[in-house]
C-alpha cells in the first residue's frame, strides 16, 4: 500500500549497518524497534531523546522542589509500613541540608529489610509534595556499602520516545554501542562554510551531545531544540526536505498537460453574466492562470486571497478554459458544507453557459454515485464538483485537464497523494490550481512551497464594509443577547458560534445544543436552528437554506461555518470563548459577515481572566481586518507551523525540525539549497535526501 511505503524510516535505503550489528539486539526487539521505523544503527542514531535527567550530581535535600528529577544520596533515618488510605513503606533519608521521604506502594519483605535504619542509599526519581513534606515515589535507588560507593554520571541522562517492550536501559545500551560508528555510519553531508550557528559543529559531534550531553550542557536548551546540535541537525533535515520539493517540481516541469489556450467564448459569457465588474487584482490572476493553462508544463498554483477576495470566479475562469478546450476540470473542497456551495454557484453560472456538473461526495447515495462516475469516466460531464470522494479509486476520468483545490491544507496527506495521482499516466498529469485564505508567510513559502507558483488577490471588491468588532467578557451574555433581538427585529441574521470546548467532538456538541437551548428560552420571538459536526448533509441543507432564505433568524453553531459559508445577508457574528481560537480561525470566522452591503459587527465573547497571549490576539481582532496582517501577527506569535496547522498543511512531517521553532533557518536553507544544486552536487543530494525523506516519494503533491 502507498501508504505503507509512507512510513518507511528515514535510513531505510541508506548504507547503514542492520541494527541486530549491536549486540544485545536480537529478532525480538528488532520487530519491536521496527514499529517505530528504526531498522537501522543509523535510525538509532538519529533518533533523538525526548528529555533529559541531570545524575551527573548529587543534589542537596536542603534545595529540592517538587516537580523536578534529581540524583540524592543520604543516610536511612528511620523506615517503616504506613497503613493510611494504602499501605506503604516509607523510608525518611538524609543529607546533612535536609530531609526526604521515599515512598513505596509495592515492597517485598527483602526490600523492607534491606531499607533498614541506618544504611546508606542513593536515589533517582521525581519530588512530589507529600502529606509530610517532599517526597519521591518508587525512586530508582541503590543501598550503598560505603560513602565512595555513591556514583554521578558523566553525561546528562537521555530518556528515549520508545515502544512496548524497548526499555531505556535498552536504548541507553544500543546509543552506546551505536555513537562509536558514527563515523562509518553517518557521513558528513553539510557543505563546509555554512554561515549558520551550530553548523560547524560535525554530524557525529551533534549526535553526540544530543544523546550524551556532557555535564554542565543546559537541558531546556536541548528539549527546547535551540541547543545548536539540535538546530545543525533541523537545517539539514529541511535542506533535504526543500531541495526534494524543487526535485519534485523539475520533474513536474517534465511532465505534460493539456493544452488549453485561454478562454474567449465561455470567461467573457460568465462576466456578462455577473452582476459585478471583477477587481482588477482578480483580472490579473486570471491572467496568471490562463498563462499557465496555455502551456504544457502541468500548472502549479497557488492563489491566496483573503476570505471574500473572490477567489470562487477565478478557479470558474480556470474550469472554463478547460471546458473550453474540451477537457474534464474537478473542483474539490475540504468539507461537504463547502462543496455543496461551490456546486450552487458553479450550477448556476454553468447553467447559463450551457454546461452540466456532477456532484461527488463521499455520502452519496450509491445509484446517484454510480451515475455521477459513469458520466465521468465516459466523458459524458465536463466538470465535477464535490469532497475528495472525486479521487477515491473507482473514480475514474475520460479526460481531467485540470483540478481545483480549495482550501487545500485541510486536505490530509493521503488525500493530497491521490489527488496527485489522479489523471496522471505516463508522462502526463493535470494542471492543478490551490485556492487558500491562510496568508502564507513569503520565507516559508519559497522554502515548503517552492514547487508552486503562487498569485496574490491583494484587493477586495469594493464596497465591502470593515466589520466592526467588539471584545466582551462572557459575563455580558444578556446584553449580546438584546443586540441580537434588536438586529433581528430590523431583519437581519445572526450566527452564534460556539467554539471547541474540548477536544471531545461530544462534549462540543452538548456544549452547542445547551446554548441554542438557552437561546430559545431566552429569546422565544426568533426562530433559531443548531448547526453541527454530526449534522447529515441533509440536515445542513436544510438548515444552511433557511438560513439562506431568511426564515432562520440565528444560525448556533460549531466552527463547522469557518470555511466559505456564503450569506450575504449575515450581518452579526458572536463567537464565544473566542481567547480558544487562534487568530487565522477568528479571523475565517469573522469572514461569515460583512458580505453584503450592510454595517456588520463581530462581537467577540471571552471567559476571563485572560492570558497575555489570548489579549494579543483578541487586540489584533478589534484593530484590524486585513488578513494578512493577522496572519503576520500570528506568526509572530504562535510561528508558522501554527498558522498552518503543520499537521493538515501538507508541510513536510519533520524528525527534528520544527517549522514554528526553526523558521529563521528558512532563509539560509534556500540558499544552501541554490548553491549545492548551482554546483551539480548530485551525489550529495541524492544522500541528504536518502538520509531524510522518508520516502522517495514524499509528501508533497507535484
Ligand atoms: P472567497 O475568496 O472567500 O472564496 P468568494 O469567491 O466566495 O470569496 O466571494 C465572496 C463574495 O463576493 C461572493 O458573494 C462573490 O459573488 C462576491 N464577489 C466576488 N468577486 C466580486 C467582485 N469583483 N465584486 C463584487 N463582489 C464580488
Ligand atoms: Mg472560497
Amino acid at each position: 500500500m502507498a501508504n505503507q511505503h509512507l512510513l518507511e524510516p528515514a535510513g531505510a535505503r541508506a548504507a547503514s549497518q542492520a541494527i541486530t550489528t549491536l549486540k544485545g539486539v536480537g529478532p525480538q526487539i528488532e520487530s519491536r524497534l521496527a514499529r517505530l521505523g528504526i531498522r537501522s544503527v543509523q535510525d538509532v542514531l538519529f533518533h533523538l531523546p525526548l528529555r533529559y535527567q541531570d545524575r551527573t550530581r548529587f543534589s542537596p535535600m536542603g534545595g529540592l522542589t517538587a516537580g523536578s528529577d534529581v540524583l540524592v544520596t543520604g543516610v536511612i533515618e528511620l523506615s517503616g509500613v504506613r497503613m493510611g488510605r494504602r499501605r506503604s513503606l516509607v523510608s525518611v533519608i538524609s543529607d546533612n541540608t535536609g530531609t526526604l521521604t521515599m515512598r513505596q506502594f509495592r515492597f517485598t519483605a527483602t526490600q523492607q529489610r534491606a531499607l533498614a535504619r541506618g544504611g546508606l542509599i542513593q536515589c533517582f526519581g521525581e519530588v512530589r509534595q507529600g502529606p509530610t513534606g517532599l517526597e519521591m515515589v518508587h525512586p530508582e535507588y541503590r543501598l550503598l556499602h560505603s560513602e565512595s560507593e555513591a556514583t554521578t554520571e558523566q553525561t546528562l541522562t537521555a530518556v528515549y520516545p520508545t515502544t512496548d517492550g524497548v526499555g531505556q536501559r535498552k536504548w541507553r545500551d544500543m546509543i552506546r554501542q551505536a555513537l562509536p560508528r558514527c563515523a562509518t555510519e553517518v557521513e558528513e553531508l553539510l557543505p563546509k562554510g555554512v554561515d549558520v550557528p551550530g553548523m560547524e559543529i560535525s554530524l557525529a559531534d551533534a549526535l553526540t551531545i544530543l544523546h550524551c550531553p556532557p555535564v554542565g550542557t543546559d537541558p531546556l536548551l536541548l528539549m527546547q531544540g535551540s541547543h545548536p546540535a539540535r538546530q545543525r541537525l533541523a537545517f539539514e533535515e529541511m535542506l533535504s526536505h526543500h531541495i526534494a520539493i524543487r526535485q519534485r517540481r523539475s520533474h513536474r516541469d517534465r511532465l505534460c498537460a493539456p493544452l488549453m489556450p485561454p478562454s474567449t467564448r465561455l470567461w467573457p459569457q460568465l462576466c456578462e453574466q455577473l452582476h459585478f465588474p471583477l477587481t482588477s487584482a482578480q483580472v490579473r490572476v486570471v491572467e496568471e492562470v490562463f498563462n499557465d493553462l496555455a502551456g504544457t508544463v502541468p500548472t502549479m498554483r497557488l492563489v491566496q486571497g483573503d476570505v471574500g477576495s473572490g477567489k470562487t470566479v477565478v478557479a470558474a475562469a480556470a474550469v472554463l478554459a478547460a471546458v473550453e478546450a474540451g477537457c474534464q476540470a474537478v473542483v474539490m473542497a475540504p468539507t461537504e458544507l463547502l462543496a455543496r456551495q461551490h456546486f450552487d454557484s458553479f450550477e448556476i453560472w454553468l447553467k447559463e453557459l450551457g454546461i452540466d456538473a456532477v456532484w461527488l461526495t463521499s455520502r452519496a447515495a450509491a445509484a446517484t454515485r454510480r451515475q455521477a462516475c459513469q458520466r465521468l469516466a465516459s466523458g459524458d460531464v465536463q466538470v465535477g464538483i464535490g469532497t475528495h470522494a472525486l479521487f477515491q479509486d473507482d473514480v475514474h476520468y475520460h479526460n481531467l485537464g485540470l483540478v481545483v483545490v480549495d482550501e487545500q491544507h485541510r486536505f490530509g496527506v493521503e488525500q493530497r497523494l491521490a489527488l496527485r495521482d489522479k489523471g496522471r499516466s505516463d508522462n502526463r498529469a493535470p494542471h492543478q490550481l490551490v485556492m487558500t485564505a491562510t496568508p502564507i508567510p513569503r520565507s516559508l513559502a519559497m522554502v515548503m512551497y517552492a514547487d508552486m507558483d503562487v498569485s496574490v488577490i491583494d484587493e477586495m471588491p469594493p464596497g465591502r464594509q470593515p466589520v466592526e468588532t467588539v471584545v466582551i467578557p462572557n459575563s455580558r451574555r444578556q446584553a449580546v443577547q438584546e443586540r441580537i433581538r434588536e438586529s433581528c427585529a430590523r431583519g437581519m441574521r445572526a450566527y452564534w458560534v460556539c467554539p471547541l470546548i474540548d477536544e471531545s467532538e461530544l462534549l462540543d456538541l452538548e456544549a452547542v445544543t445547551q446554548r441554542a437551548e438557552s437561546l430559545r428560552q431566552d429569546l422565544p420571538e426568533l426562530k433559531i436552528e443548531l448547526l453541527h459536526g454530526r449534522n447529515t448533509p441533509t440536515e445542513k441543507d436544510v438548515v444552511m437554506n433557511g438560513f439562506r432564505s431568511g426564515q432562520v433568524d440565528l444560525l448556533v453553531a460549531t466552527t463547522v461555518i469557518e470555511v466559505g459559508v456564503d450569506v450575504p445577508e449575515a450581518s452579526l457574528m458572536v463567537i464565544e470563548n473566542a481567547e480558544r481560537l487562534g487568530l487565522a480561525q477568528l479571523h475565517q470566522l469573522r469572514g461569515r459577515v460583512g458580505r453584503g452591503d450592510q454595517k456588520s459587527a463581530c462581537v467577540l465573547m471571552y471567559q476571563a481572566p485572560l492570558g497575555d497571549r489570548a489579549k494579543a490576539r483578541l487586540s489584533t481582532m478589534r484593530e484590524t481586518n486585513d488578513g494578512f496582517e493577522i496572519a503576520q501577527k500570528d506568526l509572530e506569535l504562535r510561528g508558522p507551523g501554527e498558522l498552518l496547522g503543520t499537521r493538515q498543511s501538507g508541510l513536510p512531517q519533520f524528525r527534528i525540525a520544527d517549522l514554528t521553532r526553526d523558521h529563521m533557518l528558512l532563509e539560509s536553507v534556500r540558499d544552501v539549497a541554490a548553491q549545492l544544486l548551482d554546483n551539480g552536487e548530485t551525489k550529495l543530494i541524492d544522500r541528504l535526501i536518502r538520509r531524510w525523506l522518508r520516502t522517495e516519494d514524499g509528501f508533497y503533491s507535484a
